[in-house]
């Protein structure tokens, strides 16, 4: 997928969330900054779950697979 379509897929994917859905904006680079430090990421996508980080980590209720966070 290139870099925009994957933008636009990711920003018509925080528009569809509802807000209570959502996690905070300091949530998400929380979640996001530890992403970037892990092995398994890969591409913006974790090896060990298969999804999209930037999309995981934008739902309140997601975990990370390995419980980073
Ligand atoms: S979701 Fe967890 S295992 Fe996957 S890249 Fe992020 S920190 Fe690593």
């Amino acid at each position: 997928m290139s870099e925009e379509r994957f933008k636009k897929e990711l920003a018509d994917y925080l528009d569809s969330l509802e807000e209570e859905e959502k996690a905070s904006g300091q949530l998400y680079e929380e979640r996001l900054s530890v992403c970037k430090q892990c092995d398994y990421l890969n591409a913006g996508m974790c090896k060990a779950c298969g999804c999209y980080v930037e999309m995981r980590a934008a739902m309140k209720a997601r975990i990370c697979p390995y419980g980073k966070w």
